[in-house]
């Protein structure tokens, strides 16, 4: 059960985030769909999350993602939240899970280097997340071309790193 660690973690009478379902296997021609969330919890951080198997595969990125490939940003994985949590946005209230403002700050589609459809899509970044090192190509409003997920060895299971790829898009800014 995809979704067993977001739901164990929080309690649905008491914040406004969705309980959500794992979607089935969507018939839809819709791009997957990448989502970054500015979160003030107890430390500000921003989540990032791409669609992948009807729910969101997730990392939580303390400095934020940022379009200068120069810049490699820890992004420690997290459990995977349901398809709804693409849409929202409110305030966590105290005592709960994440407890804090969460906001919209990008949002787009997502899709692999070269895949022909949605479906080969998933597949290669379900390939590339299980090898250490996935590519993928956002188009939001301030994320868009090539990033890359890569894992870091020698530290736990869960960090990552993620790095625009250098391309048309990439910017030598200190912030995105
Ligand atoms: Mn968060």
């Amino acid at each position: 059960m995809p979704l067993a660690a977001y739901r164990k973690k929080r309690s649905f009478a008491k914040t406004p985030e969705p309980r959500g379902s794992v979607s089935k296997r969507a018939k839809t021609r819709r791009p997957l769909v990448f989502v970054v969330q500015k979160h003030a919890a107890a430390h500000l951080h921003y989540d990032l999350r791409l669609e992948l198997g009807g729910a969101l595969k997730s990392w939580a990125v303390p400095k934020g993602p940022s379009m200068n490939p120069a810049h490699k940003r820890l992004a420690v994985a997290v459990e995977d939240h349901p398809l709804a949590y693409a849409r929202f946005a409110g305030r966590i209230p105290k005592g709960q899970y994440g407890a804090g403002i969460v906001a919209i700050w990008d949002r787009g589609g997502c899709r692999a280097p070269g895949a022909r459809s949605r479906a080969e899509s998933e597949r290669m970044i379900r390939r590339g997340l299980r090898a250490g090192t996935c590519s993928f190509i956002l188009s939001g409003k301030k994320l868009k071309g090539g990033f890359a997920l890569v894992r870091l060895p020698s530290r736990s299971e869960r960090a990552w790193l993620l790095i625009k790829e250098r391309d048309g898009y990439a910017k030598k800014t200190k912030r995105v």
